[in-house]
């Protein structure tokens, strides 16, 4: 992981909290950094073994796959600065694709519409794994209880049990329904909401070919059929080496088929993608399930925070999904925050 210069040159608050933030995807790294801005000590724990959550990448022999998030575009104008940020770092990049639109597209998705679009360079978690280098990252932590004590929060992780250190707050940065599990019995209103969040499932199939079998575009949106995207991803900035396609299915589809074996997902969308004008067969293919891949909550706050427990949520899924929605609701949940800390406990105020 590369310096960043976005950890530096904070003033100290005169009150700094102790902060555990569940989840380093984009929404938990933003949070942290703007926290880490104002001062404070935010500690990020992660389930996996690396950040960046639905921003990922899968690599094999020889090739590389964004098999979730595909690019982000920033409308807003904080996003946009972060984004600028992640380019002079060399971790992000414009993106030109040639883009082709199959069937009708019920959102009038069209090609004339100017959209910027940016990747993480050289792959899609190259942006998180840059904010995380300025954290304490606790990796391979699947939290799975949260509990009070005296004022402050202690954690639990499948892998390592109940956490030493105690915290101020604890911000849950995931899926709504993965969030909706560890407020249970611990934030009743905040449960409820995340459980109402919609959240559609995608299946994602890698496919590795010895001869790139679409040369004609680089990427396509899809409308009735059972894909929804397809993108050569070895042509994506900063990439090459062996042709590698994603394909994404629509999200009824996936949810229609979620439970079903790999083999079949990826027969499926090989034979839709031959639709397409795909000439080739691939030499390797492998299927990806995102239970959780994009969500909204209808007219939902950017973030939700509980200073009297001192209990915080954000996400995508509170802010209009997509990369743009996470970071900004990360940010919202840190502004939060500051403007009304958390009480700070007995045993922390005193150590
Ligand atoms: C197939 C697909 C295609 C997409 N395409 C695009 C696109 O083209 N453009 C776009 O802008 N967005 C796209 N998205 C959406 C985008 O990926 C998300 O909006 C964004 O990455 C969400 O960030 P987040 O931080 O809110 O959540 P996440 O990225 O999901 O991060 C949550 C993190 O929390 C961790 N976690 C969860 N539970 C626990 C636990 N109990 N303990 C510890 N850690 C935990 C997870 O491992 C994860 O790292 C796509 C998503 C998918 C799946």
């Amino acid at each position: 992981m590369g310096t960043n210069p976005d950890a530096s040159g904070s003033a100290p608050p005169s009150v700094p909290f102790r902060t555990a933030v569940v989840g380093a995807g984009l929404a938990g790294l933003s949070c942290a950094q703007l926290l880490r801005e104002a001062g404070h000590e935010p500690c990020l724990f992660e389930k996996s073994r690396g950040p960046s959550g639905r921003a990922a990448t899968r690599r094999g022999d020889g090739w590389a796959c964004d098999h979730g998030a595909q690019y982000f575009t920033a409308d807003d104008p904080g996003f946009a600065a972060q984004v600028r940020r992640w380019c002079e770092a060399g971790v992000a990049a414009e993106w030109t694709p040639r883009l082709e639109v199959f069937g009708e597209a019920p959102d009038a998705r069209r090609r004339d519409v100017p959209t910027r679009r940016f990747v993480g360079l050289p792959g899609m978690t190259a942006p998180a794994r840059w904010m995380a280098a300025a954290h304490q990252v606790e990796l391979c932590h699947t939290i799975d209880a949260l509990r009070r004590d005296h004022g402050a929060w202690r954690l639990r992780s499948r892998e390592q049990g109940w956490s030493r250190q105690a915290f101020d707050a604890v911000l849950l940065a995931m899926p709504a329904p993965q969030a909706a599990v560890l407020l249970q019995g611990v934030h009743e209103e905040m449960a409820r909401r995340a459980a109402s969040a919609d959240m559609q499932p995608c299946w994602s199939v890698m496919a590795v070919y010895d001869v790139d079998p679409q040369p004609r575009f680089d990427a396509a949106f899809v409308n009735q059929s059972v894909l929804s995207w397809v993108c050569a991803e070895h042509r994506k900035p900063g990439r090459g080496g062996t042709p590698c396609w994603v394909l994404h299915a629509q999200a009824a589809w996936s949810r229609e088929h979620l439970e079903a074996p790999p083999e079949q997902v990826i027969e499926a969308l090989l034979q839709a993608f031959q639709g397409l004008g795909a000439r080739a067969m691939p030499r390797h293919a492998v299927a990806h399930r995102w239970r959780y891949a994009r969500g909204t909550l209808a007219d939902a706050p950017p973030a939700l925070w509980d200073p009297s427990s001192g209990l915080g949520v954000c996400g995508d899924w509170l802010c209009g999904g997509r990369i743009e929605g996470a970071w900004r609701s990360g940010q919202a949940l840190a502004r939060a925050l500051e403007l009304q800390p958390p009480r700070r406990s007995a045993c922390l105020a005193a150590g």
